[in-house]
């Protein structure tokens, strides 16, 4: 099952990549791995998948450990609490999709410098004004970057969004087309240690749009294991 899932998501991708004029190459596929137990995802690993995505750090660190030496990449996409920012390290993400408050930061960027460390890490955009999202206002994303570019041992390497739970698609095109807006603004200010490399939007239900709307990373969790049991 895993494998023919990945197999048309694969399709769908290429699909989505023909129809925007790109190369499906440039799109990395982070596969979401939360809720699923270990048997499941090394399934997918050997079906090719390569970068793993998770948004609890508990939850992570029972699989993380057990998958390293098996992937690419670990990203940690959910809500960074800086009670946790030690526990996260232990874990090595490769990149951080989701800074999104500068005490938070501070301390990461703290820790990181005991540890004598870098870190890549990702702007998290409220693109659809949802109280109930974690994310910068878009309107105040720039100058939060500027802010998080000071910090010396985190590395801004793109932005981050969640669309609107809505399956108004014109609704959920928009907030992608503020998220890449928001890339090429901050690319264009040219922000001392900021890159603007990635662009981290799309999930089972609106990647196709994210692809169209210039996503290079996207974050695939039901259309490869299924629906989550909570
Ligand atoms: C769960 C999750 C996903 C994947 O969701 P699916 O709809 O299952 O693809 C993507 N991004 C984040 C931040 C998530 O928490």
């Amino acid at each position: 099952m895993i494998a023919e899932n990945i197999e048309k998501l694969n399709k769908r991708i290429e699909n989505a990549s023909k129809k925007a004029g790109r190369d499906p190459s440039e799109i990395k596929l982070l596969a979401v791995t939360k809720t699923h137990l270990l048997p499941i995802i090394e399934e997918a690993i050997t079906h090719g998948i390569e970068y793993i995505g998770e948004n609890r750090i508990q939850e992570a660190e029972q699989k993380i450990p057990f998958l390293k030496d098996k992937i690419r990449e670990f990203h940690f996409i959910g809500h960074l609490q800086s009670n946790k920012i030690n526990k996260l390290m232990k874990l090595e993400p490769a990149l951080i999709h989701s800074i999104d408050k500068q005490s938070t930061a501070r301390k990461l960027n703290e820790y990181l410098g005991e540890l004598q460390k870098k870190q890549d890490v990702l702007i998290q955009v409220n693109t659809s004004a949802e109280t109930s999202k974690f994310g910068i206002d878009p309107q105040e994303t720039l100058s939060f970057v500027r802010e998080i570019a000071k910090l010396e041992n985190l590395q801004i390497m793109g932005l981050m969004t969640i669309g609107m739970f809505t399956s108004d698609e014109t609704i959920i095109r928009k907030c992608f087309q503020t998220l890449h807006r928001l890339f090429e603004e901050i690319k264009q200010e040219n922000i001392p240690g900021v890159k603007m490399k990635f662009l981290s939007m799309g999930m089972t239900d609106d990647f196709e749009i994210a692809i169209e709307e210039g996503a290079n990373i996207i974050r695939i969790g039901s259309a490869i294991f299924g629906a989550r049991n909570y």
